[in-house]
């Protein structure tokens, strides 16, 4: 399925958006394989909660796997397609009495995105639990990679280095009670309230990566930054890590606060924060040279 000139922001957990020239939800792998064969620059995204997209849209191709949605359960091995969401897969693992996927209930990623991201919280993450991950490969076409070949660590993976895409993931759990799978969940849940914002809060989760051994959110919070206000964009008062969209910003009030944000770091104690946040656009200028120095494209 395309849709054109694809208004993107009613997708994006920022809400924030403009025009996506050719917009495709392929509803299988081999759908998604004939799309990008066919456009082999094009953009993949899941659920869009990790990615900061220009108001001023994108003029190429971005790939949605939203659709690529089945979950087969086979004994304590679960295997979910890229655009299946990982509070979704959660539930039905708890369902099933297995353990390790406790940690996805409490943020809105794909499977694919979560694998590109090796996303984690509360001492668990994607490394920790995946098999293996069926991948498209420019140069080999879809490919099984063991979790040995994903080059996991502090949230990355080998698909941030080359242009591979996450198609499918293979997770093996363990057999629990379902009690104890309940618990470790609102564990999760209860841990945020007050230290992460909702998504009646338009955010998109940690702006940027913690430092080796440190915490971004205390460097912010030293450096001043709760509060700050640009656009219509607001560092949250509770966290200073994430970024709040009060209503009306556009990607350009959050990069100049990024940028702020950054700086006041470096200022104060000469570290260089790295984003967390991804970005698609590119056609902005005053965008493009933010990006450029936060090293985000
Ligand atoms: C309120 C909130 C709380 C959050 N808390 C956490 C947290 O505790 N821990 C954590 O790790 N993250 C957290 N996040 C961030 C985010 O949910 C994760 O990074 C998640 O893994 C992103 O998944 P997604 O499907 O939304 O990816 P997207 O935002 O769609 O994409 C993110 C990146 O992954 C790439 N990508 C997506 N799908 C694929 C694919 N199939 N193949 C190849 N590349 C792909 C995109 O190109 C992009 O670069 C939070 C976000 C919010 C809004």
């Amino acid at each position: 399925m395309l849709e054109t000139d694809y208004d993107i922001k009613k997708m994006t957990s920022f809400r924030i958006g403009g025009k996506i020239a050719r917009m495709y939800f392929p509803a299988s792998i081999e759908e998604f394989v004939e799309i990008i064969e066919k456009e082999p620059d094009a953009f993949v995204g899941g659920n869009f909660s990790n990615i900061l997209v220009s108001s001023d849209g994108y003029d190429g191709a971005v790939i949605c796997t939203k659709r690529i949605d089945t979950i087969k359960f086979d004994g304590n091995i679960v295997t979910a397609g890229a655009g299946v969401r990982g509070t979704k897969l959660s539930k039905l693992a708890l369902e099933k009495e297995l353990s390790g996927l406790e940690f996805m209930i409490a943020f809105p990623g794909s499977v694919g995105g979560e694998v590109f991201m090796n996303a984690g919280a509360h001492g668990q993450m994607i490394a920790d639990v995946l098999k293996s991950a069926r991948v498209y490969c420019p140069d080999k076409g879809v490919v099984t990679l063991n979790n040995s070949d994903m080059e996991f660590s502090y949230r990355t993976s080998i698909c941030q280095r080359k242009p591979y895409s996450v198609l499918e993931a293979e997770f093996v759990l363990i057999s629990s009670t379902k009690d104890n799978i309940q618990e470790r969940m609102d564990e999760n849940l209860s841990f945020r309230q007050n230290k992460q914002p909702s998504l009646t809060l338009p955010n998109c989760g940690s702006t940027f990566r913690n430092p080796e051994g440190d915490s971004a959110g205390r460097l912010l919070d030293e450096a001043g930054v709760k509060g700050l206000k640009i656009g219509g964009a607001h560092v949250w008062e509770n966290h200073a890590n994430f970024i709040i969209n009060d209503g009306d910003a556009t990607s350009l009030d959050i990069l100049s606060l990024m940028d702020e944000m950054h700086s006041r770091v470096k200022d104060k104690f000469n570290i260089e924060l790295k984003p967390e946040v991804r970005y698609l656009g590119g056609k902005n200028e005053k965008e493009v040279e933010i990006c450029r120095k936060l090293n985000l494209i």
